[in-house]
């Protein structure tokens, strides 16, 4: 939840609401405003208006910090990725437009159309003017990697453009260049870390996987 309000401004953030349930439901609650209000808000404010489009999207959209990605081959047969040896610590996975590969390399989880999982314990590092290492911020990571999501998943557009359209990878970009807490490269990432030890996290990982790619859990 809380990378879902670093998303927002500050003085922003009274207006995103987490409903019960196993994952907090989100919603945007403007209160009195009247539509022209919360437009100018909205327009005020790229990583609130990402949120809005997600909200009220038909579509229905998993967000979750974790080193488990419970996703779904494209065989539709369950499958569990661990974090600690994804190459990026983010998966992003859509029903709707094609992924990086050109395909469907994983499914969402779940009876989702949309489901992104980025590691909780990763972190990523981007290159700056001077060619140094730099760390990357965590919300922008979750802001490419939804305003990416929402686009393949609402829009239907796959993450490579073609015939010089934009592909969802692209919009995302731009749409970070318009936000307030947009990083040095949009879209782009250096190296991936998690400092998660392998000899200590083996033995549960591997209890989650079997159980997770045999019987499932219900979510
Ligand atoms: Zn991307």
């Amino acid at each position: 939840m809380s990378d879902i309000q670093s998303l927002v401004s500050q003085t922003n953030r009274q207006y995103i609401k987490f409903g019960g349930g196993t994952f907090g439901m989100l919603s945007l609650d403007f209160g009195e405003l009247s539509q022209k209000e919360i437009n100018a808000l909205l327009s005020g404010d790229e990583g609130l208006k990402l949120l809005y489009d997600v909200a009220t999207a038909s579509e229905k959209y998993l967000y979750e910090a974790s080193e488990t990605a419970l996703v779904r081959k494209e065989s539709g047969a369950r499958f569990m990725i661990s974090m600690i040896f994804d190459s990026n610590g983010v998966v992003d996975t859509s029903l709707n437009g094609k992924d990086s590969n050109g395909g469907y390399t994983f499914k969402p989880g779940g009876s989702y159309d949309g489901h992104l999982i980025i590691s909780s314990e990763g972190s990523c590092q981007e290159v700056d003017a001077n060619g140094s290492l730099i760390s990357k911020s965590r919300s922008s990571m979750v802001f490419h990697e939804l305003a990416e999501n929402y686009e393949r998943t609402t829009n239907g557009i796959d993450y490579h453009g073609q015939n010089g359209q934009p592909g969802a990878h692209d919009i995302a970009v731009s749409r970070e260049n318009r936000w307030s807490n947009r990083s040095l490269i949009p879209g782009g990432i250096a190296t991936y870390n998690n400092p998660n030890n392998y000899r200590n996290r083996y033995m549960i990982l591997n209890i989650i996987k079997s159980q997770y790619d045999s019987t499932g859990f219900n979510f």
